[in-house]
């Protein structure tokens, strides 16, 4: 027998839960469908570790600064295997809250791998499942190249599951995980090489941001190896050695691939229901989450476009509030989405870069503000970073439609500005913001 739901969900991650429980909060009889531990990748795999390991690595920076502040310690080592046991008691507490959250909301949670057998139905474990509604969310996972090897070395994945720090280590890739994953290991001890295709990092994200991090990398001791397409990985002793075209790097530990993630809708069955795929794996929406078959929506990383948790999780609310909600409008705009990069020191970024914006508006028509400068707290420590921020502004206006910092504190900063960027304020707004003082925000409404 076939059990009917008003709606079913593909995926217990950001997206797919935060869909349901909106949905079910609305009346919606619905079930969610998850073969691994409730939250995906954010909570298993992404963010939450991601960010535990990111407070340890700054803790080891502060350490590094102490002597500097007056303080006389010796730190004579540092337990990883502790740190990842007390991280994994902490995401098992979040799977918990995420399973006690589905059952307060009355979502069922099928446990299983779901499989279309028609538009309306879907296979788990033998039983079918059929609804009026069913929401894709399977997320995404890392990619591995295929090149001879290449199974050597592990993911963003693996990462996570390694019980020691690893004495040397390369982590390829040019992307946000890449510089987060190089960044971490290095401050945690790793001798740690960040092997790129081309000349930078983060090529994506405003050009000022990428260099004063390129720069901070190696001046933490990150060896940068440009223009180092792989072309193998070889056991060689006790190690890996990853060879490019014409360098290689010996005596790795660990080979970390950080280039790229695809869509999980290789095994999903997609076939008996007509959706359509884009030339990568991804599946194309509307401005509504919905596909191209009436009554099959898809939200989050699956559908490739800002892959970011709280991305995920409000176009999930949105559809919901859409669909059982009477709020025939609710939809998410998709602009404007601020986002952190958690290197040493961070990066927060809303809105248009530089060349976005030149391309969108004319360079004609815009006002760049910049400065760089090294924050108070450095004043007293030997090891600098640098502070970088940037406004883009547009028009007689001077409208802000970009907003980027590097430096300490950007990772909390960003969230207000966000906020004043979404606004539609104008350089005149930020300038009569009466500044807050000592802190390095202070300089982005102070900006000549
Ligand atoms: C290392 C790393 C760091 C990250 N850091 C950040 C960050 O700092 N901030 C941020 O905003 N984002 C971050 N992200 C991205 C964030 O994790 C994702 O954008 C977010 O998890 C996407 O949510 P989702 O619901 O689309 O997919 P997921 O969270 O991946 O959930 C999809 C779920 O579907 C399940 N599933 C797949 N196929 C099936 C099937 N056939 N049947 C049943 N279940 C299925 C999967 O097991 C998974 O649990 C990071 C990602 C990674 C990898």
């Amino acid at each position: 027998m076939t059990e009917h739901y008003d709606l079913l969900v593909i995926g217990g991650g950001s997206g797919g839960l935060a869909t349901a429980r909106r949905a079910a909060q609305h009346g919606a009889r619905t079930a969610v469908v998850e073969f691994d531990c409730l939250g995906g990748t954010c909570v298993n795999r992404g963010c939450v570790p991601k960010k535990v390991m990111w407070y340890a690595a700054s803790l080891a920076h502060g350490l590094g600064d102490a002597a500097e502040y007056g303080f006389d310690i010796d730190v004579r080592s540092h337990d990883w295997s502790a740190l990842v046991e007390k991280r994994a008691t902490y995401i098992e507490r979040l799977n918990g809250i995420y399973a006690s959250n589905l059952d307060k909301d009355g979502v069922t949670h099928i446990r299983g791998r779901a499989r279309f057998v028609d538009r309306r139905t879907v296979e788990v474990n033998g039983s079918r499942y059929d609804a009026d509604r069913i929401v894709i969310a399977v997320g995404g996972e890392p990619v591995v190249p295929d090149i001879p090897g290449a199974d050597l070395g592990i993911t963003s994945d693996g990462f996570f599951e390694l019980t020691e720090c690893p004495r040397r280590v390369a982590v390829i890739g040019a992307g946000y995980i890449a510089v987060e994953l190089a960044g971490m290991l290095r401050a945690l001890g790793a001798e740690t090489h960040l092997v790129l295709r081309r000349d930078a990092a983060l090529r994506s994200f405003d050009a000022d941001l990428g260099s004063a991090l390129m720069e901070t990398l190696a001046e933490d001791g990150i060896e940068i190896h440009k223009r180092m397409p792989p072309k193998s990985i070889e056991r060689e002793g006790d190690g890996l050695r990853l060879q490019g075209d014409d360098a290689s790097i010996a005596g790795l530990d660990e080979v970390i691939w950080a280039v790229g993630r695809r869509p999980r809708t290789a095994n999903l069955g997609l076939e008996h229901t007509g959706v359509e795929l884009a030339d990568n794996g991804t599946i194309p929406v509307d401005d509504w989450q919905d596909t191209n078959i009436d009554g099959i929506h898809a939200l989050g990383d699956v559908c490739g476009r800002f892959e970011l948790t709280p991305v995920a999780i409000a176009a999930g609310r949105k559809l919901a509030d859409r669909l059982y909600g009477g709020q025939p409008e609710a939809r998410l705009e998709y602009e404007n989405i601020p986002t952190v990069v958690f290197t040493h020191p961070p990066i927060g970024t809303v809105g248009m870069t530089e060349a976005e914006a030149g391309e969108a508006h004319g360079e004609e028509n815009l006002r760049i503000y910049r400065t760089r400068f090294t924050p108070m707290y450095h004043a007293l420590t030997a090891h600098k970073t640098p502070a970088v921020m940037k406004l883009v502004c547009v028009g007689a206006e001077e409208r802000v439609v970009g907003c980027h910092i590097f430096g300490h504190g950007a990772d909390e900063m960003m969230q207000g500005f966000a906020v004043a960027v979404r606004m539609g304020a104008t350089k005149a707004d930020f300038d009569a913001t009466v500044a807050i003082h000592p802190t390095s925000s202070e300089e982005l409404v102070t900006l000549k």
